[in-house]
């Protein structure tokens, strides 16, 4: 409420009036008139403030008529909190010596008992003596006006509690200056500052960018892109904490513009979302995270060639992806042990992650597979320039336990967009560079290339040739003996699937039973092999010949398929066999590859009465441990082991095997016996169970017979009484 002043038109225009003084006002026809009809209210009063006349306006602004007003005071009508002040307004106006006007806002009494809003302008008159004989106040009904002023009061009251209750840190800037004009309590408590520190502070000394420069733009700064874009902008800012980890924010930059359209004011709502991130960070950490190599794993290669895939089609940038193996890692872990490759594993994942810039990604696939994603716009000529110098990330040996020792790698590359479009093809041809890369030679390098598509597409001729092969009769089982060292006796006998192709000639299993898994056909395909090999056997032992145990071989498809232990009921009870004269082998890999189920089923088999081997055993990862849980009859050492009996390291694999399977209760059986000094290598280490070539290859279903009749008991095999120990 102002307080009262001095206008000085108004001063002369009354002071014209004075010397007709107060009766000429009241008679002259002229401003009768005007004080009749006046919009503003007029009122004459006592120089004490007692009133003496008033016009119909004023009677309207409070609802009374004249005769109730006449001869009351002034302050009767004012309102109780204004009345002071208009005491105060009435006695200056009384002692001013000069004539003068006096302007106020008041509140008066209605009739009705309510308020309202007046501006009065009062000023004295004067005697031709010019003494002052009364006062006369004008009027002006301010009400709306105030309304108005108070509904903008309230609403402005509403925003800021609202914006002050809010957990958002808001603060508000000018455009053009740069400067905070305003900022709620959330933002000052997040800064440790008061409303005053931060007014008409710039702006960038408050949030300033983030120095990582590998961060986006939107990261770093989301108010530059509002200041350049003048559209709201929402982002995830990064902060540099005060302490070494960086804070999130949340924000929310939203822009208000004048009549010119042009962007004003910004306001600036950010949210600290650092306890969510961080705890996002660590589930991602762990959902991505190879434990042995701290690198990415599948998973994170999978996500990062995504987001890159989607992010680059807008710019058209090529990415890279290398796939590594290291050449004849199976080689360390079966020479030096696995805790020596986990740690060739983890110094290669050292050495790739120096040697490759942050924003690649390196990440161990399994195994000992590796893939980085290089970032960048990488040229055919980059990237065999960076494949070289992944191969000389192996340059320098790995000490292993105090040993140095040397590996090689082979690289397989693929680049988007050129040789694959989705994830899925992108890591497949890269898998295949690698597989070419390794048909090549050892420390070497491949880029996918569409040619050996013609491999791909031999394969799927021949994948579609063997869905017939059963049909056309192409496919037939060779049978493999096993011989009893003590006895020479043939005790067992090993199915092996043979596909007799029009084309191609004789077809290894090696290569098509791959094939079969890959594309399905596995599952008919054994199911046929199975049956296949126990008719014949039941028939041989229906014909007399001396009896024998058949063992087949199995796929990890039938495991993570249903209906295994059905098939073998089945096939027993159409073809007699008895379910003990049927032995089945499976891989470590099988056992390892698909988990527990495989030991229910595997259970269920033994329930049977068949008998289970653990065949290629030393190749796969199993523990001894483990497969003690599996209750397997019969382990058979892989043939790599046997044709290298040369190798200190394959002799002391092979007598440790020897020696855990008869303490574990099994048969061990070694496979790939080629020559008499592995027999007896083998026999003075107490294998009684050999398979190889030394006693027979296997043979069609026609020439077993002869071979179990000359063979009562092996000639080959002499008794160990008769042995000497050779080298
Ligand atoms: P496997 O089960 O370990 O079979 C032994 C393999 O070693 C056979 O090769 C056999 O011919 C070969 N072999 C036996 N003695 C000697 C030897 O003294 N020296 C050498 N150099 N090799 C020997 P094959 O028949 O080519 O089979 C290769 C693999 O294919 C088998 O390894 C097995 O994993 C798979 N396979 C063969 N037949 C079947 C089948 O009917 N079903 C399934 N699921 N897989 C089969
Ligand atoms: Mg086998
Ligand atoms: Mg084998």
């Amino acid at each position: 409420m102002g307080m009262p002043e001095t206008d000085t038109t108004e001063r002369h225009l009354l002071s014209d009036l004075e010397p007709f003084g107060l009766s000429i006002l009241r008679h002259d026809p002229k401003f009768r008139s005007l004080f009749e009809n006046a919009t503003a209210g007029l009122v004459l009063a006592s120089l004490e403030g007692e009133i003496i006349e008033i016009n119909p306006s004023f009677c309207r602004f409070l609802g009374f008529r004249a005769e109730e007003l006449e001869g009351r005071h002034i302050q009767e009508l004012t309102h109780p909190e204004d009345r002071e002040l208009t005491g105060i307004a009435l006695g200056s106006s009384f002692q001013a010596e000069t004539a003068g006007a006096l302007t106020l806002e008041k509140r008066y009494l209605t009739k009705e008992g309510g308020s309202r809003w007046g501006q009065v302008t009062s000023s004295r008159l004067y005697d031709n003596a010019g003494n002052p004989t009364c006062l006369i106040a004008m009027i002006q009904d301010i009400q709306k006006l105030k309304d108005v002023e108070e509904r903008l009061r309230a609403s402005e009251h509403f925003w800021k509690s609202m914006l002050d209750n809010m957990d958002d840190a808001v603060h508000i800037i000018d455009a053009e200056t740069g400067k905070i004009v305003w900022a709620n309590a959330s933002f000052l408590r997040e800064s440790g500052r008061a409303l005053d520190e931060v007014i008409a502070r710039n702006c960038h000394d408050i949030c300033f960018p983030h120095p990582d420069a590998q961060l986006s733009a939107l990261e770093r700064c989301p108010l530059q892109q509002i200041l350049s874009s003048g559209q709201t902008t929402r982002a995830e800012h990064r902060v540099k904490g005060v302490d070494v980890r960086d804070r999130y924010l949340e924000v929310t930059l939203s822009p208000i513009r004048g009549d010119d359209a042009r962007l004003k004011t910004i306001i600036y709502a950010s949210r600290d979302v650092t306890r969510r991130r961080r705890a996002e960070l660590e589930a991602e950490q762990l959902t991505y995270n190879d434990t042995l190599t701290g690198l990415g794993n599948r998973a994170m290669i999978v996500d990062q060639l995504t987001r890159k895939i989607n992010s680059d089609q807008a710019d058209g940038d090529k990415i890279a992806v290398f796939m590594i193996d290291i050449d004849q890692f199976k080689k360390v872990n079966k020479t030096l042990g696995h805790a020596a490759g986990d740690e060739l594993l983890q110094t290669v994942a050292m050495r790739l992650r120096q040697s490759t810039r942050r924003s690649d990604t390196v990440a161990r696939l399994g195994g000992d597979e590796f893939a980085i994603i290089a970032a960048g716009p990488p040229e055919l000529r980059d990237t065999a320039a960076f494949a070289r110098k992944l191969l000389d990330v192996f340059k320098e040996p790995f000490n292993l336990s105090g040993l140095d020792v040397f590996a090689t790698p082979c690289i397989g590359i693929a680049l988007y967009p050129h040789d694959g479009l989705s994830v899925a093809d992108l890591l497949k041809n890269a898998d295949l560079a690698l597989e070419q890369a390794k048909q090549a030679g050892l420390n070497t390098y491949r880029h996918y290339s569409a040619k050996p598509n013609c491999d791909a597409r031999n394969r799927l001729m021949l994948e579609n040739d063997l869905r017939r092969a059963i049909d056309l009769g192409q496919l037939f089982l060779v049978y493999q003996p096993q011989i009893d060292i003590d006895s020479g006796r043939t005790f067992g006998v090993e199915a092996l699937v043979r596909w007799q192709h029009p084309e191609h000639g004789l077809i290894s299993p090696a290569r098509f039973i791959p094939l079969a898994e890959e594309s399905g056909y596995i599952l008919p395909l054994s199911a046929w092999i199975l049956r296949t090999a126990c008719a014949q056997a039941s028939a041989w032992r229906r014909q007399g010949l001396p009896s024998f145990q058949l063992a087949v071989n199995l796929s990890g498809c039938q495991f993570r398929a249903p209906g295994l232990v059905e098939l073998v009921k089945k096939v027993l009870a159409q073809t007699g066999l008895p379910a003990a004269s049927l032995e089945l082998e499976l891989t470590e890999t099988i056992l390892m590859d698909t988990g527990p189920r495989v030991c229910g089923v595997i259970e269920e088999l033994k329930r049977l009465g068949v008998h289970i081997a653990i065949d290629d055993f030393g190749t796969g990862y199993s523990s001894l441990a483990y497969l003690k849980n599996f209750a397997a009859d019969r382990i058979k050492i892989a043939r790599e082991f046997i044709c290298d009996l040369e190798d200190k390291g394959n002799r002391a694999i092979v007598e440790t095997m020897l020696a855990m399977g008869g303490a574990l209760g099994m048969h061990v059986l070694a496979e790939g016996v080629e020559t008499q000094s592995q027999l007896d290598f083998l026999a003075l280490r107490g294998c009684r169970e050999v398979q190889g070539f030394y006693f027979s290859k296997p043979l069609p279903d026609l020439e077993l017979p002869d071979f179990l009749a000359s063979t009562g008991s092996h000639p080959k095999v002499v008794p160990i009484s008769n042995r000497k120990p050779r080298g």
